[in-house]
């Protein structure tokens, strides 16, 4: 297992390591049985801005480092192309273990597991939280709202008690083999050094949000879309 959250002795640091190992061991739900570990999240604990993704997948579980296959090559290039690395973000899933198969999450999955997200989010404060795709945008918006309706439009929210701004665009490995899907998200990106400028002005309208009750008809096919 590599040592994913960077370590430091800024107290954000120390309490997300800390964190990280406290659910090393996680069993709040039965994925807990087929994974090889806990995929808790990387990047710097005190990131601007965080990745949240769906989640880990087979190289990911074996790897304990989420987006390390294809798509995740992808979020790389994509960063890299308005100046950032992995290293200067945080990275996670809405789910922390993989479902088998590469399923769809299970509403009762995602009620079991968001405590973790919410508790990140805690720790690392993020001005700006990217949600990839349709889980965690519903999951953070706590709206049913669709990525395809939804993305490029930021909102302000209050999330693990601080301000953020989330901003939900598509999921990376629905633009792998799709050319359009792929300049929406391009085009998406573009706007992050923006709102990570703009993410501290006060904002029109704050709306509170408590963790959302998982969707009970997600377990669709095409959930990225
Ligand atoms: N890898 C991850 O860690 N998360 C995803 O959502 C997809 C690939």
């Amino acid at each position: 297992m590599e040592a994913a959250v960077a370590a430091g002795t800024d107290p954000r640091a120390l309490s997300l390591a800390a964190y990280r190992d406290e659910i090393a061991g996680c069993t709040r739900c039965a994925l807990s049985k087929g994974r090889t570990q806990v995929v808790f999240g990387s990047g710097s604990p005190t990131a601007e801005l965080m990745f949240v993704g769906e989640a880990p997948g087979f190289h990911e579980d074996k790897q304990g480092v989420p987006f390390v296959g294809a798509a995740g090559q992808l979020l790389g290039k994509l960063l890299a192309g308005i100046g950032l690395s992995r290293d200067e973000v945080f990275v996670a899933n809405v789910l922390k273990c993989r479902p088998p198969g590469n399923r769809d999450p299970q509403p009762e999955e995602i009620e079991s597991c968001e405590p973790h997200l919410f508790r990140q989010i805690e720790l690392i404060q993020p001005k700006v939280i990217a949600t990839l795709g349709n889980f965690a945008t519903k999951l953070l918006s706590g709206k049913p709202l669709g990525i395809t309706r939804v993305h490029g439009v930021e909102q302000e929210v209050v999330l693990g008690g601080n301000r953020v701004v989330l901003y939900p665009i598509f999921h990376p490995a629905a633009a792998l083999y799709t050319p359009r899907m792929l300049e929406v998200l391009e085009a998406d990106f573009r706007r992050l050094p923006d709102l990570l400028g703009s993410a501290t002005a006060p904002p029109a309208q704050v709306v509170e949000l408590v963790p959302a009750p998982a969707p009970r008809q997600e377990a669709v096919q095409l959930g990225l879309f």
